[in-house]
């Protein structure tokens, strides 16, 4: 049995400014394997459901209803609320896998013992996503990422990615129109008018830039081959002063690029040169961001 009981959930959805509400047993419900064996992935979903059928149908359908609840530990409405029904394993990835995450290998066929599963309200055969409900999707995933040290770039999964290894096409969720972010399945059907099924990269990137986005200044330290939010975020604000010289976009990867930024960050702040994003060098930043503040505080306000 699986040992691993996600009953902060609730606390850590609130602090991160969800909408949610627990569906009544949440915290003791699970699959017959018990709680996790371990979080090594998310996998993210779409429900099938028809978007006339009320959240808490579909949340009583999931949690108790159905021969094989829990279908999913998080059910996501379409109005961007998050409905927690399971704080253990779930039943919902099915056959898939074998997929490498950054701390190790989920098997074939045992994604539910490993990996959180997140059911999203679409119907899949066209129905558009709502900007609150992408925007609360991503804002979910990059939470759990942060608080179970899921490395974004390795560590998320869409239905379709997983099940690709063993019994490609399987699945296709999640998929079908995000005008809002035309990124993930584009704006609208594909050429034969099928829903398009989201790229696992694409939601990646939006999740590390969420990530960047709320954490403001990375903690040391970060070197030669770090990636991931932190690494993104360092090198945001490496570009934002001019400090990097930018052979490539922002890829969230600390590569030999970086480390003559970080160089030439160093030498702007008066901190060591190392080349490593350090503790001096991460003291040095904040104490800059201190002063730029009381100077900013200290100027009459703009009329
Ligand atoms: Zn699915």
């Amino acid at each position: 049995m699986g040992s691993i009981w996600l009953r902060e959930l609730d606390v850590w959805l609130k602090d991160a400014g969800l909408d949610c509400e627990g569906w009544p047993g949440w915290q003791t419900r699970s699959r017959s394997s018990g709680g996790f064996d371990g979080v090594r992935g998310i996998v993210i979903h779409h429900t099938a459901g028809s978007s006339r059928t009320p959240d808490r149908d579909t949340c009583r359908y999931l949690y108790e209803r159905a021969d094989t609840r829990p279908i999913g530990n998080v059910f996501l409405a379409r109005d961007g609320k998050v409905w927690i029904g399971a704080a253990g394993a779930a039943n919902c990835q099915g056959k898939g896998g074998p997929v490498m995450t950054s701390t190790g290998t989920v098997p074939r066929d045992d994604g539910n013992r490993w990996m959180f599963a997140v059911e999203a309200g679409n119907n899949g055969v066209g129905e558009v996503w709502p900007p609150a409900q992408l925007d609360a999707y991503v804002t979910l995933v990059a939470t759990l990422c942060r608080r179970l040290g899921l490395d974004p770039m390795q560590d998320i999964f869409t239905h379709n990615s997983w099940c690709q290894p063993s019994c490609p096409n399987r699945k296709i969720d999640p998929a079908g129109p995000t005008p809002s972010h035309p990124t993930l399945g584009t704006a609208g059907l594909d050429r034969y008018g099928r829903p398009v099924i989201w790229r696992h990269d694409t939601f990646r990137a939006l999740v590390v830039a969420e990530m960047a986005r709320t954490e403001v200044i990375p903690e040391a330290t970060l070197q030669l081959g770090s990636q991931g939010p932190s690494a993104w975020r360092l090198i945001e604000i490496m570009d934002a002063w001019g400090w990097r010289k930018q052979a490539r976009p922002n890829d969230g990867k600390f590569l030999a690029a970086e480390i003559d930024a970080v160089k030439v960050m160093q030498a702007a702040l008066g901190a060591p040169v190392t080349g490593v994003y350090d503790e001096p060098t991460e003291a040095a930043y904040r104490a800059f961001g201190d002063f730029l503040a009381a100077l900013a505080a200290a100027q009459p306000e703009a009329a």
